[in-house]
């Protein structure tokens, strides 16, 4: 066993939190110097669930993701992804860093580097994989979202609905528990967003636990197990797909979807 991987056997120990819980957030806020961006935020993920997040732009939707593996800080309430508490301990936040993979809305490839060197960079230097192995893993995955043929271009000579698939690549080459989402087709042109949905709803299949800030309400129907609802920094109703869209209980779920469906 690896001591990183003792470390985080003494780090669950030490957490009452079951094994089924993948990110437990309770009495969450977050301030932005003094604006209130999260409200008092509860929230219990399960692992395996495939959560869907919507709400008006600025509601705080990209703030809590960004906050489940500490791009973003919060200032009370505790956040503990997989077992690790979110505090300033650095070590923790590499823990959660390594079983937290992200995927932003316009990509972050590289640019620089090909598309197999983005895939290979943090697994060789986060991770230490060796790079014959590192290399092998990231042309799995990159035949897993159906482009191993790309992987000795540059990120600019790739579509945008090809790159968001590597970064998708490029997050599973670290081999993350957990998958956030934030937006990952609204900068696509519309025939492309549906490859990466494609590529989201095989994961989903595999069992990965994910949280996917969208829009996409088809996806979300489809995917989705559970859909949050976020207004002004606050969670304002959840329910299963269903009942979120056929029967919205609260006036802002409401008035959101008869503007967006
Ligand atoms: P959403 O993703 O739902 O559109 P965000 O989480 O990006 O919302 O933003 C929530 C609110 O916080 C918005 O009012 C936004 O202007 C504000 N905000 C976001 N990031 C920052 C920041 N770094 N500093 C100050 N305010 C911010
Ligand atoms: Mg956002």
């Amino acid at each position: 066993m690896s001591e990183l991987a003792i470390d985080r056997e003494v780090d669950r120990s030490r957490m009452s939190v079951s094994d089924e819980v993948a990110i437990q957030i309770t009495n969450m806020n977050k301030w932005y110097g003094a604006f209130h961006v999260l409200r008092d935020i509860n929230l219990t993920i399960n692992k395996g669930e495939r959560i869907v997040v919507c709400g008006p732009s600025g509601s705080g939707k990209s703030t809590l993701i960004r906050c489940i593996n500490r791009l973003e800080e919060h200032q009370s309430g505790s956040i503990v992804v997989d077992g690790i508490e979110l505090t300033n301990d650095l070590k923790h936040i590499d823990q959660v860093r390594s079983e937290v993979g992200m995927v932003f809305q316009h990509f972050n490839l590289f640019p620089h580097l090909t598309i197999l060197e983005n895939c290979t960079l943090a697994p060789i230097w986060v991770r230490k994989v060796p790079k014959k192995e590192a290399v092998e893993t990231a042309m799995y995955f990159l035949e897993k979202v159906k482009i191993p043929e790309q992987a000795n271009k540059y990120p600019g000579q790739l579509s945008g609905g090809q790159q968001q698939r590597v970064a998708i690549a490029r997050s599973l080459c670290m081999k993350p528990n957990i998958m956030l989402f934030d937006e990952p087709t609204s900068a696509l042109d519309p025939e492309m967003i549906k490859e990466v949905l494609d590529t989201m709803i095989e994961l989903a299949e595999e069992g990965m636990t994910m949280i996917c800030v969208t829009h996409e309400m088809g996806f979300a129907r489809q995917v989705a197990n559970r859909v949050i609802f976020m207004d002004q920094g606050q969670i304002v109703e959840q329910n299963e797909p269903e009942a979120f869209f056929n029967t919205p209980q609260s006036e802002r779920t409401k008035l959101f979807l008869s503007q967006i469906l």
